[in-house]
């Protein structure tokens, strides 16, 4: 189907994005093969790092010309294998690109390159009271590219949405090799439909996102963080639910049970606050109105504590936040690590909020009934829960159950209402399970899409669809 990588296109890459800027290496084609799904690898062919929208759209015609696949990658921090080069080829490595050209602070609008690390954006706004609201919990570690290209959430999403809701306009090279603009620094855009939506989430399967344009937000002045501790996992859940139905709605609010507490103890070699209870839940609330801030603390302290909670510790110290939510962004990591071979199957559902107890309970079933280990936390104020089903097991016992497992979680998601993924994408990963969230017409007209887009099929082959 595709044509293999020879000595003629590695010269005309050379050519292109320079020496330095082709990679054959064992090395880096291993490096390369995958992302943080541990089972997934496959080596490309040749890694290519260019450095400007011209070498790419040069990259991806040659590509095109040759019939070579072409996967798009930022850092390599997705989690459905999306930057995984299922047919070999080449990666198109984004992390050169990594300059933040403009923050217009009249405009509050800033320019990025794909390659710029979330975090590293986040921290030069805030020097100038500035705000990126979206706040993938990798975001010391993944790209604004691979942001745009999974439409990434994170924490604040509850109050200040996802991706998608900042970005205002993007350079795309198409499969084509075409470069097109889209959007701009406009605050309202009808002008035709919306190609800039069609783009956030494509997974790097329409094109590649070569400039960033995102809107930013003043900076809040006041922040309250809670750690919230529950002894029955299901009061924890609860309290979500009566949280939104207050119309308070947290900066954060998350779910972390036991077990995952207990593993981010045991990599950290630390202990954390109330180690003993079934679950936690971390809450933020930010503003500008110190008293205001303090009086929806107070009143959702009331409502954790009516439903049960057995404290609410209020973090009134940076040092105590970041305590609290090192834990947090700690969880996958030390997953893996319950895991001799650091193999865990994560998913990604997303439900009504109000179904948050059942999904957990019936969740716990699945485990009991297959004999695996199963551990849930995440952005409960979201309704989405990063289910993992723990390889703990021997390989046999894994391949007849995990697959089983994963699916009946799926279904209870769709039964309640749900969705098969919230954020990190349907990639290589999810691909069996889009039918489950999608009727025959919403995928034939998905795949017509992709076909106009890309109709040699280069631009990252063999993801989201069978
Ligand atoms: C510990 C941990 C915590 C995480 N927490 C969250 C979370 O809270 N919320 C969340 O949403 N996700 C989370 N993720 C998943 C992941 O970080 C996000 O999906 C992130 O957006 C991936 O960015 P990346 O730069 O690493 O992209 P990659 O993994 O390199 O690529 C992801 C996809 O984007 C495509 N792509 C990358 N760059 C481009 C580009 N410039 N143009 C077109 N396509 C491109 C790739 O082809 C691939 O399909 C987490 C991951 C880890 C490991």
């Amino acid at each position: 189907m595709y044509s293999r990588i020879d000595q003629s296109l590695l010269e005309e890459l050379r050519r292109t994005v320079g020496e330095t800027g082709v990679l054959v290496s064992e090395e880096a084609l291993e490096a390369y093969s995958h992302d943080e799904v541990a089972e997934l690898r496959v080596r490309p062919e040749a890694v290519v790092k260019p450095r400007t929208a011209d070498q790419v759209a040069a990259v991806v015609r040659l590509a095109g010309e040759r019939t070579v696949p072409v996967t798009p990658r930022g850092a390599g921090q997705g989690l459905s294998g999306g930057a995984v080069p299922v047919f070999g080829g080449l990666v198109l490595s984004l992390d050169s690109m990594n300059r933040i050209l403009e923050i217009d602070q009249e405009n509050l609008m800033a320019w990025v390159e794909p390659g710029v690390i979330t975090g590293e954006f986040q921290r030069e706004v805030e020097k100038l009271g500035l705000f990126y609201p979206p706040d993938p919990a990798s975001q010391d570690s993944c790209t604004m590219g691979g942001n745009v290209a999974e439409n990434a959430g994170g924490p604040h999403a509850i109050k200040y949405g996802v991706t998608k809701d900042y970005v205002c306009g993007l350079e795309v090279v198409l499969p084509s090799g075409r470069i097109i603009q889209i959007g701009g620094k406009v605050v309202k855009n009808v002008t035709g439909y919306n190609l800039l939506q069609l783009l956030i989430g494509s997974e790097g399967t329409l094109g590649v996102v070569t400039k960033i344009l995102v809107r930013l937000l003043p900076l809040p002045k006041e922040r309250v963080d809670l750690l919230v501790p529950y002894d029955d996992f299901r009061r924890a859940a609860k309290t979500v639910s009566d949280v939104i139905s207050s119309r308070i709605i947290p900066t954060a609010l998350e779910f972390m049970e036991r077990d995952s507490i207990a593993a981010v103890e045991k990599l950290l070699e630390k202990e954390a606050f109330f180690r003993d209870s079934a679950a936690h839940l971390l809450v933020t609330l930010d503003g500008n109105d110190r008293s205001a801030v303090d009086a929806e603390y107070e009143r959702i302290g009331e409502l954790c504590l009516a439903n049960g909670a057995v404290d609410v510790m209020v973090a009134d110290t940076l040092q105590t936040r970041e305590r609290m939510w090192e834990i947090r962004k700690m969880i996958i990591e030390a997953l893996q690590n319950l895991s001799p071979e650091r193999i865990m199957d994560t998913q990604d559902v997303v439900v009504p909020r109000t179904e948050l107890p059942r999904l957990l309970d019936r969740i716990k079933e699945v485990g009991r009934k297959h004999g695996m280990s199963i551990v849930s936390f995440g952005h409960s104020g979201d309704g989405n829960v990063h289910v993992n089903v723990i390889k703990n097991v021997p390989e046999d016992v894994w391949r007849a159950r995990a697959p089983r497992a994963a699916e009946e979680i799926y279904r209870i998601a769709v039964e309640l209402g749900g969705m098969v993924t919230g954020e990190h994408g349907i990639g290589l990963t999810r691909k069996r399970y889009l039918p489950l969230g999608l009727d025959d017409v919403q995928i034939d007209l998905m795949k017509q899409i992709k076909e106009d887009f890309d109709p040699k099929n280069i631009l990252n082959p063999g993801k989201i669809f069978d």
